[in-house]
């Protein structure tokens, strides 16, 4: 299976959607835990980095490297 390949910024799709109806999640911070930010209602949670591996469907957008 590949690697998933995801930064700071980038906007991810999630295999369960938020109950807002959102599946958009912006990555805010990234370490053992990931903190992820729902684009829809800005509500964040924060994950172990194996968790968010698994339930994380794609990112959807790379966030500019310049950005960060
Ligand atoms: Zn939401």
């Amino acid at each position: 299976m590949q690697a998933k390949v995801y930064n700071l910024g980038d906007i991810v799709e999630m295999k369960k959607a938020h109950p807002c109806g959102t599946n958009e999640w912006k990555i805010i911070r990234l370490g053992a835990d990931i903190r992820i930010k729902c684009v829809g209602c800005q509500h964040s949670v924060m994950i172990p980095r194996r968790e968010f591996e698994k339930k994380m469907k794609k990112v959807l957008v790379q966030a500019n490297p310049e950005d960060n």
